[in-house]
C-alpha cells in the first residue's frame, strides 16, 4: 500500500504543493497567489486571487478537443424521451439559458433557486447560474411547498427556475403548482419564475407578470453570446441544504475555484474515470452528489454524463444494466438503498445484459451492509467501492482510491482517509483519540481541503458552532458520525452520533445491530432504535423487511422470525444487543434522498410524535409504524 500512503503523505505534509499540483488539473483566467489562506480558522480561502469559472470548466473548456463528444444523455422511462447533446450543443444551450437569465437581471452573487424534474433543462440552469457567477441553490423535486419555502426564504432568490411538472412511476407530478404554493407560504418569494413548460400539467396557472415561458425567451435570445463571468476562488458558486436527517437541514456553502478543483482531482483519482468515457451516478441533481457526480464532476473531466430520469425498477429491475450495457458506462454512482431495492427483485434480471464495460461501482449515502455489497458484487463482477462523505465536504472522505493504487477492499468497510483529510477518532467525552478498533466521533483536523463547505450560507456563527464546538480540547470538524478504524487503517462507520443505543451502559451502535440482524437471510433491510426502558436504560427495538413477506404474514411467523432474527444477534454480536421486539414492516421511513428516519421511529415507539417530517419521502410508511406499534402496546 505504498503508492497510496505517500500520496496521502504528501497531501498532508506539504499540502500547498499537493494542492498546487492538482490545480492544474482545471483552467485558471488568473493564477492564484496563494494556495491556502488559513488566517481566520476554520475557515479556509483555497487558490486566493485565482479567477476561475465552473461552467468554463465543465463546457467551453472542451469545445477545442471534444465538441462533437456526447456530454450529457438524458434517459427518462417517464417519457420516453432520449436525447444527447455534445459539448458543442451544450455549450449552446447553457448560453441560451444564462441569456435568459442575463435578461431578467440575474448577476453575480444573485441567488437563483432550481426546483425541477431530472431534465437536461435542469443542468443548462446549474451551468448557466455558474456562468454569470450566479448562486444555484437546487432543491430536490420532491419536497412538498412546506420545504421549498423554508429554502426560499433561507437563499432569498432574485428568481426561481421550474418545470411544468415531473413524473414518477408513470405518474405526473405538478412542480408549477407547489411553487404557487410554496411562494404563497414565503415571506422573500422571487420576482420571477421561469418555466420549462413540457406540456404534461395542462391546469398549470399562470400568474402573468411574474411567470416567465422558458421555451419563447431562449427563442428571443437564441444566439446572444454570454461570456462566463470570471470568479475569485473563494465566492460562493451554490448553496445546498443538508438531508435534514437529524433536524433542520443547514445550507451548505461551496466556494468556486476549491470546488471545481476538488472535484477534478477526484474524478481522477478516487472515480478513475477517463475523459471520453461515460459516467452514470444514480442519484438526482437535489443532492450533493448529484451537483459533483452526475454535472460538475463528469464534464470538468471531459465525460459524458447520464441524466436518468425515472426508477430503478421501471419498466422492469434490468433497466439500469440495459443503460450501462447501451452506453459503454465505465464508471457508476449509486447508493446502498437503491442496491437494496433491487435485491428484493429477482435475480434474474442482473444477468440480462453486458456489463463488462462497467470497471467500478460506487456506492455512497449511507452503511453499505456486508450481505449486500457481497451481493451485488457476486452478481456483476465488478468492482464494489463503498464511498462516505458528506453534503458539506462535497466529494468523499473515506474511500480506496483506485486512480493511485488498486488497494484490497474489506466489506463493509469505505477503506481509508482520502489524501487532503486528517482524520482522527476522539472519545466523545475525553476528547483523547482512540485506540485500534475502538469507536470514537469521526474528525477531521481542520483546515478542510478544497471543496468543503466555505460557511453555513449566511450564518458564520453557526458554521463554526455547529461543525467546530464539539470538543473543548481541540477545534476539529465533527462528521457526527462514529467509526472505527482496523490495524490496516481501514475505518468502519457506526452511525450517527445521535444514534447510539445505551443497553445497561453498554453503547451500541445502530449500525452494527443492524449488520447483525441483516446477517439472517430473509432479511431485506432493517432499521433499529433505542427505545426508553426502565430498568436497562434502553432496550434495543427493530424495524425489519423480509425479502420473503410470506414468512411474517401470520402472527405465528412472524414470531417464528422474530425468534430467528434475535438469535441471529445473539451470534453475532451478543445477547446484550439483541432487539427486544422485532416489527415486521413492508417499507421503512426514509428521508428523500433515502436514508432511515430512525429519529422518528424511535419517537413513535416511544410514544411521542415524529418531529420534524419535511424530509419524509413516503408517508405511508411512517404509518406502517405506527399502525404496529400500535398493535404492540
Ligand atoms: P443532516 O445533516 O441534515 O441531518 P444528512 O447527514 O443525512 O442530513 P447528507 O449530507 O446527505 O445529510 O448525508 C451524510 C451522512 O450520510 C453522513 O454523515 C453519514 O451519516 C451517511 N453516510 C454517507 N455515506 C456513507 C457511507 N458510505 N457509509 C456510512 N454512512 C454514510
Ligand atoms: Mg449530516
Amino acid at each position: 500500500m505504498g503508492k497510496y500512503q505517500d500520496f496521502y503523505r504528501k497531501s498532508i505534509d506539504q499540502p500547498d504543493e499537493f494542492w498546487a499540483e492538482q490545480a492544474k488539473l482545471i483552467d485558471w483566467h488568473r493564477p492564484f497567489d496563494q494556495v491556502l489562506d488559513y488566517s481566520r480558522p476554520p475557515f479556509t480561502r483555497w487558490f486566493v486571487g485565482g479567477l476561475t469559472n465552473l461552467c468554463h470548466n465543465a463546457v467551453d473548456r472542451h469545445l477545442k478537443d471534444r465538441p462533437e463528444q456526447n456530454a450529457l444523455v438524458y434517459i427518462s422511462t417517464e417519457t420516453g424521451q432520449q436525447q444527447s447533446y455534445t459539448y458543442r450543443e451544450l455549450h449552446a444551450e447553457t448560453s441560451r439559458f444564462a441569456a435568459v437569465l442575463r435578461a431578467q437581471g440575474v448577476e453575480k452573487g444573485d441567488r437563483v433557486i432550481i426546483y425541477m424534474p431530472m431534465i437536461p433543462e435542469a443542468v443548462f440552469a446549474m451551468l448557466a447560474c455558474a456562468r454569470l457567477g450566479a448562486i444555484h441553490s437546487v432543491v430536490f423535486g420532491g419536497f412538498a411547498s412546506a420545504s421549498l419555502a423554508t429554502r426560499i426564504d433561507d437563499a432569498q432568490p432574485r428568481l426561481l427556475i421550474t418545470a411544468d411538472a415531473g413524473m414518477r412511476g408513470g405518474k405526473i407530478i405538478p412542480y408549477k403548482h407547489l411553487v404557487d404554493e410554496a411562494l404563497r407560504l414565503s415571506s422573500h418569494p422571487p420576482q420571477k419564475v421561469l418555466i420549462v413548460n413540457r406540456g404534461l400539467d395542462k391546469e398549470m396557472a399562470i400568474t402573468t407578470e411574474r411567470d416567465l415561458d422558458y421555451a419563447s425567451l431562449r427563442e428571443q435570445h437564441r444566439d446572444d453570446r454570454v461570456d462566463p463571468v470570471w470568479l475569485e476562488s473563494s465566492e460562493p458558486s451554490y448553496i445546498l441544504y443538508t438531508s435534514g436527517t437529524t433536524g433542520k437541514p443547514k445550507g451548505v456553502q461551496r466556494d468556486t475555484g476549491g470546488h471545481a478543483v476538488s472535484l477534478a482531482a477526484s474524478m481522477r483519482h478516487i472515480y478513475a474515470g477517463q475523459p471520453g468515457e461515460t459516467m452514470f451516478t444514480t442519484s438526482d441533481i437535489g443532492w450533493v452528489v448529484g451537483h459533483s457526480y452526475i454535472v460538475y464532476g463528469p464534464l470538468i473531466n471531459g465525460m459524458t454524463t447520464i441524466l436518468y430520469e425515472g426508477l430503478p425498477i421501471r419498466p422492469d429491475p434490468a433497466i439500469w444494466w440495459k443503460i450501462v450495457e447501451e452506453n459503454k458506462v465505465s464508471v457508476m454512482f449509486s447508493s446502498p438503498t437503491a442496491i437494496r431495492v433491487l435485491k428484493k427483485q429477482p435475480p434474474e434480471f442482473l444477468h440480462k445484459h453486458d456489463v463488462s464495460s462497467l470497471r467500478n461501482l460506487y456506492l455512497a449515502g449511507e452503511p453499505l451492509d456486508e450481505p449486500t455489497a457481497r451481493w451485488i458484487a457476486d452478481a456483476l463482477k465488478v468492482n464494489i467501492i463503498d464511498n462516505y462523505w458528506q453534503t458539506e465536504t462535497g466529494w468523499p472522505i473515506l474511500s480506496s482510491v483506485p486512480g493511485i493504487e488498486d488497494t484490497p477492499r474489506k466489506f463493509g468497510s469505505p477503506s481509508f482517509q482520502v489524501y487532503g483529510f486528517n482524520l482522527k477518532l476522539l472519545h466523545e467525552s475525553t476528547g483523547q483519540e482512540v485506540g485500534v478498533n475502538e469507536k470514537g466521533v469521526l474528525v477531521a483536523v481542520p483546515p478542510l481541503p478544497p471543496g468543503c463547505l466555505s460557511t453555513v450560507w449566511g450564518d458564520d456563527t453557526r458554521f463554526v458552532n455547529t461543525y467546530f464546538s464539539t470538543f473543548e480540547t481541540e477545534m476539529v470538524y465533527s462528521t457526527f458520525d462514529w467509526a472505527t478504524r482496523d490495524e490496516d487503517g481501514y475505518y468502519f462507520i457506526l452511525g450517527r452520533t445521535d444514534d447510539v443505543i445505551n443497553v445497561a451502559g453498554h453503547r451500541l451502535g445502530t449500525r452494527e445491530i443492524e449488520e447483525a440482524i441483516q446477517a439472517h437471510p430473509n432479511i431485506a433491510e432493517v432499521a433499529v432504535v433505542g427505545i426508553h426502558d426502565e430498568l436497562k436504560g434502553q432496550a434495543v427495538m427493530a424495524f425489519a423487511v423480509a425479502k420473503d413477506a410470506s414468512r411474517t404474514s401470520t402472527p405465528e411467523s412472524a414470531a417464528q422470525m422474530e425468534k430467528e432474527v434475535m438469535a441471529t444477534v445473539d451470534k453475532e454480536l451478543g445477547a446484550i444487543a439483541r432487539p427486544a421486539k422485532v416489527h415486521f414492516v413492508s417499507a421503512l421511513p426514509k428521508t428523500r434522498s433515502g436514508k432511515l428516519l430512525r429519529r422518528s421511529m424511535q419517537a413513535l415507539a416511544e410514544g411521542r410524535e415524529p418531529g420534524d417530517l419535511t424530509t419524509l419521502d413516503d408517508p405511508a410508511s411512517l404509518e406502517l409504524v405506527r399502525n404496529v406499534i400500535a398493535q404492540w402496546r
